[in-house]
């Protein structure tokens, strides 16, 4: 299969291999918790810098799954690498409304509405 070549829409180049093997967990539940355990390539958009995982690139996805007896083992074990090696795991969130400190964009307006006192 072809490589997969993703293309910053912004800057309208191609994006750079950033960094390999990195930590993907997905999440699921409330609250969620880790729910799959892979690994993903990040690419970086040498404009912007915008980085992404490719899906297309994980490999044995996942490498475990929740309910595998060594599922913990092998999280922490790809967290302590990571953190060692000073790179950021990715997280991927089931709702974007679980995703810690983010705010859907239709919120901010109305909250910052009601602050400016537009709307009750
Ligand atoms: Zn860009």
């Amino acid at each position: 299969m072809a490589k997969p070549r993703g293309i910053c829409v912004n800057c309208q180049v191609e994006m750079r291999p950033h960094r390999i093997g990195v930590p993907v967990i997905t999440m699921f539940g409330k609250p969620p918790k880790p729910y799959e355990l892979g690994f993903g390539d990040e690419y970086q958009c040498p404009g912007c810098q915008h980085i992404t995982v490719s899906a297309h690139s994980f490999s044995e996805w996942p490498w475990r799954r929740h309910h595998d007896p060594d599922f913990e083992k092998e999280l922490q074990h790809a967290l302590r690498i990571a953190f060692g090696k000073n790179v950021k795991p990715v997280y991927v969130y089931e709702n974007f409304l679980d995703v810690p400190g983010k705010e859907p964009r239709s919120r901010v307006l109305l909250r910052q509405a009601r602050e400016k006192g537009k709307i009750r």
